[in-house]
């Protein structure tokens, strides 16, 4: 039968290591066969941004604002060890900082729910998304220690000369001071991109801070929010029949683990930094975990939320055989398809997409899973296998399903 066409590219993201013997398996077995995969392909493994002195990563990042859609392999963020491991020109940042950064974006991640494995909240039948606010707070902050008596004042020096000045404490002896900061720009393009995606996944918004306590910094994040909605997305939420939630970070916290999930949770900072990983633990498996970059004009890049599976690399250079889980990569795929079908109005697609997320589930629900799966799944008869078997066996599902 004939292969799937695609009108538009999906900007294609290479990346390092197991996930990248990954990417090209899942390519090779379960797209290629059946879509005429067109991508503009950028290759941000280690070694290539180190050549390209990284522009790969600036030049990826303007290609996804160009064609809406991209999928990202996880990559290496080098530390000390791995400038000498690859003997590396310069410690190159994070690549999903710098695309995050020009993108403007916010991570949504998503857990992966299959019969077998049940959260450690039972009441949890659905998935929770998690948005985090990816700039500033205490990731940006100024902190200070003083050993002895002091008054400490927040100065505030404006462009045209005029000085406000605020006593933070009067200090008897030792203690310490932090300043934190952020931008009504970053909170409103937050605050843009996380209705969009409600509306695009027509899941309810939650968002949450502390703005009782906190009566200017977070009640500045509720004013922005509320003002949004009420303004430019009241009257779409309702035609999608979907609602924005507004309560304290301490009653979101007590509702969440109560619901039954399905929502998406707007957080700051660092209750999102330190929610999502609650909610994955929970959840099961970051191997399991999805996560799309939204763009506030609405860019998506889809990726899996975990690394690049280091300890499995190393086995596989040995030519030892790996149980790597792709389901994660896999659906970082699917997204990006699914995505591009949306906006090209290609059903095909879509339904392809959706096919092939169906044969991945049924695989494990059938028993034949990853080991990382395995040693959590409540299935009776669990056969771990390795990557290539596992990819072998979604790929004899998704032949039947087609
Ligand atoms: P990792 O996610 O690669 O591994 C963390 C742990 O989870 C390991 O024990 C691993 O065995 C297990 N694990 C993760 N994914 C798995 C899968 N698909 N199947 C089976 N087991 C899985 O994170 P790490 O070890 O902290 O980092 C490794 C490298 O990945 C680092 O160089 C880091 O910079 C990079 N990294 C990249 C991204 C990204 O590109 N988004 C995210 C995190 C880490």
């Amino acid at each position: 039968s004939e292969k799937i066409k695609m009108t538009n590219p999906i900007v294609e993201l290479d990346g390092d290591e197991m996930t990248r013997i990954i990417w090209q398996m899942i390519k090779e077995m379960l797209i290629e066969p059946f879509v005429d995969l067109n991508t503009e392909y950028y290759d941000l493994g280690l070694k290539n941004r180190n050549l390209t002195d990284d522009q790969v990563t600036i030049d990826a990042a303007y290609a996804i604002k160009k064609h809406k859609v991209g999928v990202k392999c996880a990559t290496i963020t080098p530390n000390a060890q791995r400038v000498e491991e690859y003997n590396l020109k310069k410690m190159w940042k994070s690549p999903n900082g710098t695309i995050r950064a020009i993108l403007d974006g916010t991570v949504f991640r998503t857990p992966i729910l299959i019969n077998g494995i049940k959260p450690l909240v039972k009441s949890w039948t659905k998935p929770i998304t998690i948005a985090r606010h990816a700039y500033g707070d205490v990731y940006k902050d100024v902190e200070y220690r003083l050993e002895k008596a002091a008054k400490a004042e927040l100065v505030v020096t404006y462009k045209d000369g005029d000085v406000e000045r605020q006593t933070i404490h009067e200090f008897d002896g030792p203690g310490i001071l932090i300043g934190m900061h952020n931008i009504d720009k970053s909170i409103k393009s937050f605050a843009k991109a996380c209705f969009n995606y409600a509306l695009s996944q027509k899941q309810d918004l939650w968002f949450a801070t502390k703005d009782t306590i906190s009566k200017v910094y977070d009640h500045t994040f509720k004013d922005i929010f509320n003002d949004m909605y009420e303004n430019e997305y009241k009257d779409k939420f309702n035609e999608a029949g979907i609602e924005y939630f507004y309560t304290l970070i301490d009653d979101a916290v007590a509702r969440v683990i109560r619901s039954e999930g399905g929502m998406i949770w707007a957080l700051k900072n660092y209750d999102g930094d330190v929610m999502s990983d609650m909610v994955a633990t929970a959840f099961g498996s970051l191997a399991m975990m999805t996560s799309v970059l939204v763009s506030p004009e609405g860019d998506f890049e889809y990726e899996a939320a975990h690394g690049t599976v280091t300890r499995h690399y190393y086995k596989y250079l040995k030519g030892e055989e790996t149980s790597t889980n792709p389901i994660a990569t896999i659906f970082a795929w699917t997204g990006a398809l699914k995505k591009r079908g949306e906006l090209d109005n290609n059903k095909h697609l879509m339904k392809f997409a959706e096919k092939l997320e169906e044969a991945s589930l049924k695989t494990i629900e059938d028993g034949i899973m990853t080991k990382d799966l395995a040693a959590i799944s409540e299935l009776p008869n669990k056969k771990p296998v390795n990557t290539k078997e596992f990819l072998n066996e979604i790929k004899n599902n998704l032949e039947k399903i087609i």
